[in-house]
């Protein structure tokens, strides 16, 4: 059946097609757009899935930004909960879409195909990691199963030190669960470098979340007092839940059954307006491979930022190539990787490459800074001499005293400036609202009390 309006199909509702969805309707107010998803919801904050489960959020009508009545009323979106895409067919620029309720398949014609099916959680093929009590985190679904399992818990185990084993880990020990986590490198947050993973563990172990860093599970057991986790070395830990958080796959198997190009990492390849290997086709969000904006590298990063981000431009690009809508001439230009992460009081955030991405990109042309405030009040007291090691690749004193004031300079006149701003140009205010920085700025100190360390031998 030939549609006369132009008709865009969306597969995944979240994320990546929830914005591309609500941005296309802005573009192209005659196009019939069309939404599916497998899943119950569309339109939900994963991020707030950890604090659902541990009852911070305690409505879960609180994770829902928008429903398909919603996206019918105000956009004129037709939204399809419980219906699974199953096949491509680029030739016909169809899909077979499956009722989930009562089984039934029918096709669906399209004009310009979007795919932001997301990624699914990486399931190792590990002996027992069927077994009951095993969970993952993805949705809000799994979420209810977390929080039913995590009432009658006294122990977990997190298998994985990333942002969601992290968040997890918190709330489940203020739930008053026994938490330890498992993670297979020397850190936590790999992702980060080492220098400032210690500040997490430390943070963590504070806060009661036991680590067990550098050993891998190698299989579960249930026997007839609960559930195990066998580790490497021959550790052993009983628990009540086990929680999978090892990272994710991008979930692309529609596309590669429709023979659409994939990159080295199982991603969708796609262009600077998202578009994949077949014209009429594009994909956003956790399903495609991306580029690093600083080492250039191919990689897939997980995060709704991006996600968001690349709807908006797909939508732009499908209604420039329909011809009768609204253009725009966005450009994906890769990502950063910019990410924040709240553990307990610790807030810790990291935004382009790592020194350990750098390394993996064979890239050795940089130099690394480490700032470190809280010294300024070791011991109780303020401090004022500058506190230095010589990082081993600075090749002399000087050169290191030259970044070292440079980066001060920087450190500090962005406090300063932020501060006095927030305070409407009042130094006196900032002052007292402000540490030594400004105060030494407000006593017209000569010199500014700041140290600067290289914290590399911490842990
Ligand atoms: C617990 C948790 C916490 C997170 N916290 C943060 C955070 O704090 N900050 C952050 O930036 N990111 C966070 N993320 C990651 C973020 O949620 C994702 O990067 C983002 O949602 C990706 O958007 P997406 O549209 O690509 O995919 P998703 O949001 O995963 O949506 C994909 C949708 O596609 C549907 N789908 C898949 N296949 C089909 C099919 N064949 N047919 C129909 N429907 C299909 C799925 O049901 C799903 O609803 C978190 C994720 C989780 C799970």
């Amino acid at each position: 059946m030939k549609h006369k309006q132009k008709r865009i199909l969306i597969v995944g509702g979240v994320a990546g097609g929830a914005s591309c969805a609500a941005r296309l309707r802005r573009l192209c107010e005659q196009c019939e757009i069309v939404l599916f998803d497998k899943g119950p919801h569309v339109s939900f904050a994963n991020c707030g899935l950890p604090y659902f489960v541990g009852n911070v959020i305690t409505d879960e009508a609180k994770l829902i930004v928008a429903t398909p009545e919603l996206f019918n009323q105000r956009f004129n979106i037709d939204v399809h909960v419980e219906h699974e895409v199953i096949q491509i067919n680029r030739e016909a620029k169809s899909i077979l879409v499956k009722k989930l309720q009562d089984g039934s398949i029918r096709i669906e014609q399209y004009d310009a195909l979007v795919l932001s099916t997301g990624s699914k959680a990486i399931r190792p093929p590990l002996p027992g990691i069927d077994l009951p009590g095993i969970f993952v985190l993805r949705n809000i679904p799994d979420s209810h199963k977390l929080r039913n399992a995590a009432l009658n818990a006294k122990r977990a185990v997190i298998i994985g030190g990333g942002f969601i084993g992290l968040e997890m880990a918190e709330n489940l020990v203020k739930l008053g669960i026994t938490t330890t986590i498992i993670e297979m490198t020397h850190q936590v947050m790999p992702p980060l470098d080492a220098e400032m993973a210690v500040f997490a563990e430390r943070h963590l172990r504070e806060n009661g979340v036991k680590l067990i860093l550098g050993k891998a599970v190698e299989s579960f057991s249930r026997q007839q007092d609960g559930l195990y986790v066998h580790y490497s070395d021959g550790g052993t830990l009983q628990t009540d839940l086990v929680l999978l958080a090892i990272g994710v796959q991008p979930e692309s198997s529609l596309a590669k059954e429709a023979g659409l190009q994939l990159g080295s990492r199982g991603g969708i390849q796609v262009n600077a307006t998202l578009q994949t290997s077949d014209p009429f086709i594009w994909a956003v969000g956790d399903v495609i491979e991306v580029t690093d904006s600083v080492t250039q590298q191919a990689l897939s990063v997980p995060l709704a930022g991006p996600a968001n981000r690349q709807g908006r431009i797909a939508a732009g690009a499908i209604a420039e190539s329909l011809g009768d809508c609204k253009k725009s001439h966005l450009k994906f230009r890769g990502v950063q990787g910019t990410a924040v992460c709240q553990i307990f009081n610790l807030t810790i955030a990291l935004t382009g490459a790592s020194e350990k991405a750098l390394q993996r990109a064979n890239i050795t042309d940089y130099q690394t800074i480490f700032l470190e405030r809280s010294l300024l009040f070791a011991n109780g007291k303020e401090m004022t001499e500058l506190d230095l090691e010589l990082p081993a690749e600075t090749k002399s004193v000087e050169q290191w005293k030259d970044i070292k004031e440079q980066a001060i300079t920087r450190v500090e006149q962005a406090f300063l400036e932020t501060a006095l701003k927030q305070h409407q140009g009042d130094i006196k205010k900032v002052a007292e609202n402000m540490g030594i920085t400004t105060r030494a700025v407000y006593n017209k100190l000569k010199k500014y009390e700041i140290n600067l360390a290289d914290y590399r031998g911490v842990n």
